[in-house]
């Protein structure tokens, strides 16, 4: 593959003024300073005011999810999904292995381990049909949930990740958490505004997170929030997250151990103002994503990832996947691109090759391992 062509290609999509085009940038367009503003002339600037309340009550009506809770980032969301329905220390957790590590990071908050599960070509996210497969391996289902044969441990829950803002195919994952009694917590940080078969990601299982930090879809500055349908799972994640202190005009009562993980109104109030726009952003990034998919089509040894046929994604991050032939030239295009000026990203490392989640038990990876080696995003920002 010829890579000055490549980068002929990449130049004809992105704007010519400028000498560096970052992978993604935040976009303020909107009444952020306004609201901003307003915090800090009223001096609601921290863990309660207006913003965090309407903030919430917007991202329900926008994923048409009943309830959400807004949270300090993307990890504590999780964290505190995975608690919340009962992930508990030595517990086993299913999750993707081409992940963002906030995933297993989450997993190990609670004291549990990340089983960690191979990738489906098709969505990039943990294959549905492979995992299944290997359930009926090692699942031993009994009374009290799902058990490994292989460790003895109980496999409490699946995270599943959509990856750079493609759902997983979610109707046999739904349905195989149902025969082996798993909790699904999607991993929904990267899909604000991207559908399965019609209906926004994050309300398929009882909970879910997403998040707002600097280079996601929207962005709080650094923020997440919690997706139930459940009004009590709602009501619990608020206590957990506000240090489980019992509403009182003066006393400071707390009735469990509890989290500061409360997002601050002030990051709240650039929330409210982001996701007025996302509308739009989402529509100014699918239009980037048709003139990559368009500029990219005729270039032999590559394919620019398109949504699979059950999704409409918001393209968060646009990903090229090289052929396996061309695997090789991975490194030389990230290190030739990124000299130019236009930004390019690796896909994430595997958990299981990282050395504190090297022991943690694994099914066959060959095509999370294959997806690694020849994935690679380019600049996805809004406002290209
Ligand atoms: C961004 C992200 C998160 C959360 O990250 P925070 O920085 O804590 O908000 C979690 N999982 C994935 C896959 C992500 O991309």
């Amino acid at each position: 593959m010829m890579i000055p062509l490549l980068i002929e290609k990449l130049r004809s999509v992105l704007p010519e003024d400028r000498s560096f085009i970052a992978l993604h940038e935040p976009n303020f367009q909107g009444h952020e300073w306004d609201y901003v503003k307003e915090c800090l002339d009223t001096g609601w600037v921290s863990s309660v005011g207006k913003y965090v309340d309407l903030f919430e009550v917007r991202l329900a009506e926008f994923t048409g999810v009943s309830h959400a809770v807004a949270v300090v980032n993307g990890t504590a969301a999780l964290h505190i999904s995975l608690l919340l329905l009962g992930v508990e220390a030595g517990d086993e957790v299913l999750m993707p292995t081409l992940t963002f590590i906030a995933t297993a990071n989450a997993v190990s908050y609670c004291g549990a381990i990340p089983h960690f599960v191979d990738s489906e070509e098709r969505a990039l996210g943990l294959d549905p049909h492979k995992l299944d497969a290997y359930l009926a391996e090692i699942a031993d289902v009994r009374a009290d949930g799902c058990y490994n044969k292989q460790t003895g441990r109980r496999i409490k829950a699946v995270v599943p990740m959509h990856t750079f803002g493609h759902p997983v195919d979610l109707d046999p994952l739904v349905d195989l958490c149902e025969r082996y009694k798993l909790e699904l917590v999607e991993d929904a940080a990267e899909s604000l505004g991207s559908y399965y078969k019609g209906k926004h990601t994050g309300g398929f299982g009882r909970i879910a997170a997403l998040s707002f930090n600097g280079n996601k879809v929207i962005t709080t500055g650094g923020g997440g929030a919690i997706l139930t349908n459940d009004p009590e799972l709602a009501k619990r994640a608020k206590h957990l997250t506000t240090t489980a202190k019992v509403p009182h005009k003066w006393e400071y009562h707390h009735d469990a151990i509890g989290y500061n993980y409360r997002l601050p109104n002030l990051n709240a109030a650039l929330g409210c103002a982001q996701l007025e726009q996302l509308p739009g952003f989402l529509q100014q990034k699918r239009a980037l994503a048709k003139r990559y998919q368009e500029a990219l089509q005729d270039l032999p040894g590559l394919t620019f990832f398109t949504e699979p046929d059950f999704a409409t994604s918001n393209y968060w991050l646009n990903a090229v996947v090289l052929d396996e032939a061309q695997a090789a030239m991975r490194d030389e295009i990230l290190a030739v691109t990124n000299e130019v000026g236009i930004m390019t990203r690796p896909f994430w490392t595997g958990m299981h090759k990282l050395p504190m989640f090297a022991h943690c038990p694994k099914m066959d990876l060959r095509t999370a391992e294959s997806l690694e080696r020849r994935t690679f995003n380019i600049p996805s920002s809004s406002n290209l």
